[in-house]
């Protein structure tokens, strides 16, 4: 029996769902953070459990051939991404493993009952993101900083530039807002926000850039209902090139949720505008949309693909943000009703559809869950009976209740988005239950780097 602080030397064959390296001593397991699949390591056991322990890399006695130099000097500390140090190539095998596994546990599908297709990889797998979110608070100095969270912990990592980070002609945007406020924030005295006492101003700094039109927006995220000296930070901010919106959200409470429910605007109109193909966006502080700009329109082109739209379609788009879904549909469909949570976001989806010049949309405003089961009991004929309903909801998949309605609805094809393939290996292995027959699932890689892995499912009605 092993125990903490023993050492031992490893072979790492399997990397857990989290990324980390999975080994075994005389049958013993080992996740090893930082250890890439192949690695051959010396481990220091840092919390034995009867059948497994958790270890700390200590040294890699043969690297993996699969082990890269990572890009970003603090990747390890850092809690943004797990993969780094692991070959693009690889990470892809390990997410597509990831979604199968799933479909197979937790979804009970037998191994050749899933067909899924190659995962959707980026060429160029960094710099890729269009939103970057800030924690502001103290170093270990007690100076001003800014960076990201530790791994599980809010302990601040300082970066001069992030490996996923936003780029406009391969300068790094947020660099040089960061650097504006912290020095804003030094000038005038404004204490960053201390979740231990709740005193201070600054909690988060959230930036948002588009690739296609080079806006920039910056949302500062206050304790307080004003931030004092807000004019000035906004003169030094309106001075850096493209920069479109600066606002305030306001968020009080304790926690770990980032962004509060109101936000006033300091500079320009509230959003900025981006493209996802040949539909412009408007897009608020508040509203979702999907960090990744380049797999964006291939996974929406997927998920288009699996729609079969005709012009006599109906499409239900449930969970659609600001409408980029819906919208992508519209054109090549008879009607779409689109369904959201957030008020701001089914207001700029309601916007998004004006500018566009879209006409064949409906939004509504409510949880999913309440609103499309009275809707459709209210409305049901031939206005609004779906042909296909597509679902993109958050992380922990569709509420029960609505996976009961949509069967009700009976369209013939189910689209399901989703960017959790454990809560959606639970959901379609449901609907396989209630009718449906599991078609084609393709993984699609929207955050390189990390852990995380997108997909897109079709389901079609059982005949
Ligand atoms: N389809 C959109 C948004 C997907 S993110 C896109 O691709 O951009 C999931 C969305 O579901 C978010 O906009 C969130 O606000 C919304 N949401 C969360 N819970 C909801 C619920 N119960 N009912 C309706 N929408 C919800």
């Amino acid at each position: 029996m092993y125990q903490k602080n023993d050492e031992l030397e490893v072979t790492i064959t399997d990397q857990g769902i989290d990324g980390e390296g999975i080994g075994k001593v005389n049958g013993y397991a080992l996740f090893v953070k930082d250890a890439v699949i192949g690695d051959e390591c010396k481990v220091k056991i840092m919390k034995a459990k009867k059948n497994f322990a958790f270890a700390k890399l200590i040294e890699i006695i043969t690297p993996s051939e699969f082990r890269v130099q990572e890009k970003c000097s603090v990747a390890k500390q850092c809690g943004g991404c797990q993969l780094q140090s692991m070959s693009y190539e690889k990470q892809l095998e390990f997410k597509a493993n990831k979604v199968f596994n799933n479909f197979k546990r937790i979804g009970g599908f037998d191994t050749c009952q899933i067909p899924i297709n190659e995962i959707i990889g980026m060429e160029e797998p960094y710099y890729y993101r269009n939103k970057a979110q800030f924690p502001v608070g103290r170093n270990k100095d007690g100076e001003v900083a800014y960076g990201f969270y530790a791994g599980r912990t809010h302990s601040i990592i300082e970066t001069d530039g992030c490996a996923l980070g936003i780029q406009i002609d391969g300068k790094d945007v947020c660099k040089e807002i960061m650097d504006t406020v912290i020095s804003f924030m030094k000038e005038e005295g404004i204490e960053p926000y201390d979740e231990t006492t709740g005193e201070g101003y600054v909690r988060h700094v959230l930036i948002r850039v588009s690739k296609s039109t080079n806006q920039i927006m910056v949302c500062v995220v206050t304790n307080s209902n004003e931030l004092p000296q807000a004019d000035k930070l906004v003169e030094k901010l309106k001075s850096i090139s493209n920069m479109t919106s600066i606002s305030i959200n306001i968020n009080k409470t304790q926690g770990n949720v980032i962004m509060g429910k109101r936000t006033n605007h300091l500079f320009g109109p509230g959003y900025i505008e981006d493209f996802i193909g040949d539909i412009k966006f408007r897009i608020s502080p508040e509203s979702f949309f999907q960090v990744n700009s380049d797999q964006v329109k291939k996974l929406y082109d997927k998920a288009i693909e699996y729609a079969k739209l005709e012009t006599d379609t109906i499409v239900w788009d449930l969970y659609c943000g600001i409408g980029t879904i819906s919208l992508s549909m519209a054109k090549n469909c008879k009607k779409v009703i689109g369904v959201e949570i957030v008020e701001r976001a089914v207001e700029d989806a309601k916007e998004n559809a004006t500018i566009n010049n879209i006409e064949n949309v409906e939004f509504l405003e409510g949880a999913a869950e309440e609103v499309v089961p009275k809707y459709f009991s209210e409305n049901d004929g031939e206005e609004c009976h779906p042909d296909v309903i597509v679902v993109d909801p958050p992380r922990k998949g569709c509420d029960q209740k609505l996976l009961q309605t949509m069967v009700q609805m009976n369209p013939n094809r189910i689209v399901y988005v989703s960017c959790d393939s454990a809560t959606l290996a639970r959901d379609v292995a449901w609907l396989k239950v209630n009718g449906y027959k599991l078609k084609e699932v393709t993984p699609v890689d929207m955050f390189p780097q990390t852990v995380h892995v997108e997909s897109v499912v079709l389901m079609s009605k059982k005949q």
